[in-house]
């Protein structure tokens, strides 16, 4: 058997559309799904769906619009950039973008009916940019609550209140929120979310006194919109959850009843059967105890699994088996076993995570040391993306809830470019 070549039967399925080689594939109706159960949790709070860094790889046009059909009424960004990318495919919704530099186009984006949030040094910029297009602007100011990145300090806010009036007296721009962000709402036994939210009552109380009346006030991401409804205010701005993850610690998606709407395949590009002591990959740091069975799946740290994330878990024919060896570039290898049929496995669909019996994100990102978030979001354009619009077989949801009507008026499934 060792050392013969095969040539194993690629199973494929003429009669299914064609398969990328690597997809990414997006279920749209687990997103809708996702929302639907937010906007119920946090009504009447409105909900904020955060599509910033390509809706954390899920593709942030087509989330977007799955958010914006299931409730939300909110859109937010980082950068006015990504705003402009999703107004111009057609996304009207309120929208925010906070984060910027001096070489961000405040004209494009107040043209484009873009909310700006305002740390401070901002508001100047964005008053003669309202000014030179002839259209007030649309701002939320932040107030730096703690977590120490962007935001006003505590001793800045009254100055910077006193000035978004001024402005707003002259017709030059509308303050029309009032936000901060959260630094450890994910481990809710922590005392400083009850100071944040403290710091946020006092900073909303100011800006009342300064004659400021903001409609929004928004304070909550998702580990606070999941676990802490005194942070709810006005609006709530929802990332991860948006895509189906938990973002607590030993707490599920299931537990959450979210559904992850992201699954990561490939097919074996290679299986082999190899003697003991054969090692696998750059620094041969996995050598095989016994005589078994290598499989290569074509998935690299360029694709964005991390290259530390050796043990991370494929689903494989029913069998989960952890990756061996360093993650490089293109590929990895997983061990099969001595009893693995070569010839039935060569193309064999390899699921990384998402979907029925397959890895959670988690497994992943506890692989590599980092989070959920980290996983999903670097998955890399070298993986074509598909949205699923209705569930299909062998797709990442099979069963729809019951309260969830068929969405027969969209296709079947739509691919990159939407
Ligand atoms: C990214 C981001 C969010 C969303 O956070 P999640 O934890 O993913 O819900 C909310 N607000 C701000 C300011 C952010 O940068």
């Amino acid at each position: 058997m060792i050392g013969t070549t095969k040539v194993g039967p690629v199973h494929h399925d003429p009669s299914l559309p064609a398969e990328p080689e690597r997809l990414a594939s997006i279920d749209l109706c687990a997103i809708r799904h996702n929302i639907r159960q937010i906007v119920a949790r946090t009504s009447p709070a409105a909900v904020m769906s955060v599509v910033k860094a390509n809706a954390y790889g899920h593709g942030a046009v087509p989330v977007a619009k799955a958010a914006l059909e299931a409730g939300a009424t909110w859109i937010g960004a980082a950068h006015v950039a990504e705003g402009l990318a999703l107004r111009a495919a057609g996304i009207d919704a309120p929208l925010l973008c906070w984060l910027h530099t001096e070489a961000t186009d405040f004209a494009a984006g107040i043209t484009a009916g873009i909310d700006l949030g305002v740390s401070g040094w901002e508001l100047e910029g964005i008053a003669s940019a309202a000014r030179a297009v002839r259209i007030p602007a649309r701002v939320h100011l932040k107030i730096d609550t703690g977590l120490g990145r962007n935001g006003s300090t505590r001793a800045q806010w009254p100055a910077l209140l006193e000035r978004a009036a001024q402005l707003e007296a002259d017709g030059v721009l509308r303050v029309v929120g009032i936000f901060s962000h959260f630094a450890v709402a994910d481990e809710p036994e922590r005392p400083e979310t009850d100071e944040q939210l403290q710091a946020f009552r006092e900073a909303v109380a100011q800006a009342r006194e300064a004659g400021l009346e903001p409609q929004v006030r928004h304070l909550a991401n998702s580990p606070a919109l999941l676990s802490r409804p005194d942070t709810h205010f006005d609006l709530v701005r929802c990332g991860l959850a948006t895509y189906g993850l938990s973002p607590f610690e030993g707490v599920t998606s299931a537990d959450l009843k979210l559904r992850p709407a992201m699954r990561l395949s490939t097919r074996l590009a290679n299986v082999k059967r190899v003697p003991a002591g054969h090692g696998v990959s750059y620094g041969l740091r996995y050598s095989t105890d016994r005589e078994t069975v290598f499989g290569l799946v074509p998935l690299g740290y360029a694709d964005g699994v991390p290259r530390v994330s050796e043990g991370g878990p494929v689903l494989i024919n029913g069998s989960v088996y952890p990756s061996v060896g360093r993650v490089a570039m293109d590929q990895f290898v997983v061990d099969l076993g001595p009893d693995a049929d070569e010839d039935a496995l060569l193309g064999a669909e390899t699921v990384l995570f998402g979907g029925e019996g397959a890895p959670a994100v988690e497994e992943w990102a506890r692989a590599a040391g980092t989070l959920n978030y980290e996983i999903v979001t670097r998955i890399s354009e070298r993986v074509p993306r598909r949205w699923l619009e209705a569930p299909s077989a062998g797709g990442p949801q099979d069963k729809r809830p019951q309260d969830e009507p068929p969405q027969n008026q969209h296709p079947a499934s739509s691919e990159e470019g939407q």
